[in-house]
């Protein structure tokens, strides 16, 4: 019988490209948002004054109070059982890095025995779901275990379609007894309601008028697609989600013919399907192309206020591997699943938006707008400036640790790049303000930003695609979050160290207000100082070189290799206290945190560990004793009938050489197995985490340098595993 892999090999060249309709008569504006209770819907099914009422809490983030969560709750049944909906969920993002749902029936048994239909305001905003087995960090004791669902009515309401059933989904938070974040969701709201009222003050100094600052976050995706067959016979992408062992193919990325290639067609059945799943979720995806690496792919949608940018990335990472199923496909999402070719990313790309229409982040036209634009433009430099470390820690994944500083991706160096002409801008502000500012002064307001920029921008030598955080013309591009990441991650401490640097900001130009200058002289007097205390995270080359790491570290600047390192940032003094002050962490809830991200690290690197060991030990090892033997049966053969030496050589060479790899793959392994032991006996979890970055991890080059070697020279007959070129060749 054929072995796994080629019975895959067989199903690919067998499949057929799964028919679906494509977009046919189909328009996106009909499909777009109709599973999402929002908008034109909600109209319709609340009267006046719950509709006002939820309105008001979207936007304000307050409570619906318990009489009009009734009628919401009443309204949102309506809506979804015309729809066939016959259960409701509360939907949530726990620590674990995907998303939670727990579904409950409308069917419910009253007192008499009667069986009605029934979802009323409690239920709505609140569950408690049996929650005990999510990351906590020691949170929750078990005498405690429990967990808190609360509605964030925010993020509206969705149907979730799997097969023929329909959910009616909530979004929550997710919370402990005490009222301690256990999620994603809970710091973001707090971050982006401290971040609001921050900016708002600052706006005021320039327009009175605004009232609501809100940060928008545009998301573009990485992910690689391949046959699921071929995957489902990879012990390592099946239980990691990469690739442990494989030789990297002859023909790998170098001809760069994938990139904005046609795509190919069962892919591109693929993203027709999920893209209308995500039409009807109200996700606004609007690009998709090949990306760099054979099979790698791209989407993007829309950007959108931040907490709603980050429940709809969330919902596309579930869509996309639940549509990949019916298409036979996999949908890799991990940051590195091939060595040898670009790994994925996922650009965050952020700006700050007023309720009069403003983006803070976009040059104005006029002196006055210049200057407001200049003011958040140089207050995010300079948070990123004083934090580097919490952005560096945001982002830190075992599986970013494959990616970041490899050639394809920014370093683990954090460093803004603005571009030629806004660093002449910040040249001209330093400069010519030296010791105290004129009037005269205000002339650099008048420089045209507005019009320069755009021009610029079009021209792409103005671009740097090695930083990882870059200015783009009217926002900037967090460039270095994982393809896998929650969003929410990175964009907590962004708008949590923009809140802290804006805060000081009004602290400062206030100050100089009081001594009696003029607004706008104390406004660039600040700027120029915050230029100059901020350079040195200005970077523009190429991020990639090595120039730039020597260059960083005379600089002074972080660089933090691996993630145990980079999550300390969260236990520092400054970076406790950036959260306690703002309100986004409490003590436990950040120590608790820094401790599951470093238990999440212990363990993907323990089931990688362990995954290394059984496929170098099951399936390598075997296939090369197995070919080994060939070789012997052949050579003895050729002595039995009389062959001189010379003539079975190379035979013997290779005999020897598969000894030499076995050996060391068989010492490698057992020697990775002690230092896992060793690393298992600390209790402290840093210490534990440390341990398997610096001893445990390393034996998965040695293993794999071993693994692939055997993979060139066995029979590829024998192989197991789908290599290389099947994965990313074939489908
Ligand atoms: P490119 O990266 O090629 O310049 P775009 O400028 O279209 O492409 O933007 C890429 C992403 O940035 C898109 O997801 C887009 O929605 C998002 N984006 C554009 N403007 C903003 C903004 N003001 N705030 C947040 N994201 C934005
Ligand atoms: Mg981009």
């Amino acid at each position: 019988m054929d072995s796994v892999r080629f019975q895959a090999i067989k199903a690919v060249s067998a499949a057929e490209e799964k028919k679906i309709s494509g977009y046919g008569e189909k328009r996106i504006t009909t499909m777009f948002g109709s599973n999402v209770f929002s908008g034109r819907t909600i109209r319709e099914y609340l009267s006046d004054e719950a509709y006002k009422s939820l309105m008001n809490s979207a936007k304000s983030g307050s409570r619906v109070d318990r009489r009009m969560a009734d009628q919401v709750a009443a309204g949102m049944k309506a809506w979804a059982e015309e729809r066939g909906v016959t259960h409701f969920t509360h939907w949530f993002q726990p620590l674990t890095g995907t998303t939670a749902e727990k579904h409950d029936s409308f069917f419910t048994i009253k007192s008499d025995g009667t069986a009605i239909e029934l979802f009323d305001g409690d239920a709505l905003i609140q569950q408690e779901p049996d929650a005990s087995s999510f990351p906590n960090g020691g949170i929750r004791a078990t005498f405690e275990a429990r967990g808190y669902t609360a509605w964030d009515p925010s993020s509206p309401a969705f149907i979730m379609e799997a097969g023929s059933g329909k959910t009616l989904c909530i979004p929550t938070i997710f919370i402990a007894y005490n009222g301690e974040s256990l999620d994603y969701k809970a710091p973001l709201l707090k971050s982006l309601a401290a971040l609001d009222k921050a900016a708002v003050d600052v706006c005021h100094y320039f327009d009175k008028n605004v009232g609501k600052v809100t940060a928008t976050l545009g998301w573009e995706q990485e992910y690689f697609v391949i046959d699921e067959g071929l995957a489902n016979a990879r012990p390592d992408l099946m239980m990691c989600g990469r690739t442990l062992l494989g030789h990297g193919p002859a023909k790998g990325q170098q001809l760069e013919d994938h990139y904005f290639g046609s795509i190919p067609e069962r892919v591109y059945a693929f993203m027709q399907d999920f893209e209308q799943e995500s039409y009807k979720l109200g996700i606004p995806l609007r690009t998709r192309h090949n990306e760099v690496a054979p099979s790698q792919f791209e989407c993007a949608p829309i950007f959108e206020e931040c907490n709603i940018a980050v429940d709809h990335n969330t919902l596309l990472m579930d869509v996309m591997n639940k549509v990949a199923k019916r298409h036979k496909l996999k949908a890799l999402l991990h940051e590195k699943p091939f060595a040898g070719v670009n790994g994925s990313g996922k650009h965050n790309n952020w700006s700050l938006a007023t309720d009069t229409g403003v983006n803070l982040l976009s040059p104005g036209k006029t002196p006055r707008t210049n200057l407001m634009f200049l003011t958040f433009f140089v207050n995010t430099i300079k948070a990123v400036h004083d934090y580097d470390d919490l952005l560096r820690g945001a982002i830190a994944s075992a599986n970013n640790d494959h990616r970041l500083g490899a050639n394809e991706a920014p370093p683990a160096i954090i460093s803004v790049y603005i571009g030629k002409y806004l660093s002449d801008v910040l040249d001209e502000v330093e400069s010519r303000v030296k010791e105290k500012f004129s009037e005269q002064d205000e002339v650099i307001l008048k420089l045209d930003i507005h019009k320069q920029i755009p021009e610029l921008l079009m021209d792409n030598t103005d671009r740097n695609r090695t930083s990882p955080f870059a200015f783009t013309g009217n926002k900037f591009e967090f460039r270095a979050v994982g393809s896998s990441a929650n969003c929410a991650s990175p964009m907590v401490v962004l708008n949590t160290i923009m809140t802290e640097t804006l805060k000081q900001f009004k602290k400062d130009v206030d100050a100089l207000i009081e001594k009696g200058e003029k607004k706008e002289i104390a406004v660039l007097q600040v700027l120029r100082n915050y230029i100059t205390t901020s350079k040195r995270i200005r970077f523009e080359g190429d991020n990639y070189s090595e120039e730039w790491a020597e260059e960083a570290k005379r600089r002074g600047l972080n660089n933090f290799k691996t993630t145990p390192e980079a999550l300390d940032a969260f236990v520092t003094e400054k970076g406790k206290q950036v959260f306690y002050d703002n309100n986004i962490y409490s003590k436990r809830e950040l120590e608790a945190r820094h401790e599951i991200m470093l238990e999440d690290y212990v363990k993907k690197v323990q089931i990688e560990a362990r995954l290394i060991g059984y496929l170098s030990t099951n399936h390598v090892l075997p296939a090369a004793v197995n070919y080994q033997n060939t070789l012997i049966e052949n050579v003895r053969g050729l002595k039995e009938i009389g062959i001189d030496k010379k003539g079975y050589k190379a035979q013997l060479n290779l005999i020897e050489v598969i000894s030499g790899h076995i050996q060391n793959l068989n010492d490698n392994v057992e020697a990775m197995l002690e230092a896992r032991k060793k690393a298992n006996e600390i209790a402290d979890f840093h210490e534990r985490a440390l341990k398997y970055c610096h001893e445990v991890k390393p034996y998965f080059d040695k293993i794999r340098y071993h693994a692939d070697k055997l993979e060139l020279v066995v029979d590829d007959k024998l192989w197991p595993l789908p290599k290389y070129r099947e994965l990313l060749f074939m489908r």
